[in-house]
């Protein structure tokens, strides 16, 4: 049978067994897990984060993005869940899924790319800072 209606259930860890038709969120894990919405009864797990899995809770109902596609599950479903509802998506051809992945890559790659920088920055601040210290240290002591 297929979900229809979602449930939302806060854990701190997640279930050994879940129940169909409850999404599972786990700020702690960052993580997301509920049973496929097709009914099939696999577990279906998505962390969360800026380049992952974004839920949208308005305290009563829960939103899911981006959509769930369970491409290696046999079911294959795709699915939103949004305002605790289920809606279906059309299921994605083999290459619409490796063009989905790729992208999720590059938006992976970006998100590293941009802490990188973060950090960069940082250390350039730091290392004026020290040259700073040092400059001052050098010509109080007249030593290196
Ligand atoms: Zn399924």
């Amino acid at each position: 049978m297929r979900t229809v209606r979602w449930e939302t259930e806060w854990v701190e860890d997640m279930p050994d067994v879940m129940e169909r038709g409850k999404v599972y969120i786990s700020i702690k894990h960052r993580l997301t897990e509920h049973l496929c919405a097709c009914g099939c009864k696999a577990e279906v797990s998505l962390p969360l984060g800026r380049s992952d899995w974004r839920i949208e809770y308005d305290g009563e109902t829960v939103s899911l993005r981006p959509s769930v596609g369970n491409w290696r599950l046999p079911c294959g479903s795709h699915y939103i869940i949004r305002e605790s509802r289920t809606q279906w998506c059309r299921a994605w051809s083999p290459e619409e899924v490796m063009a989905g992945r790729i992208r999720d890559r590059q938006e992976k790659e970006w998100d590293i790319k941009r802490k990188l920088k973060e950090r960069v920055w940082w250390k350039r601040i730091l290392q004026r800072i020290l040259a700073a210290v040092k400059d001052k240290w050098m010509r109080l002591t007249g030593k290196p």
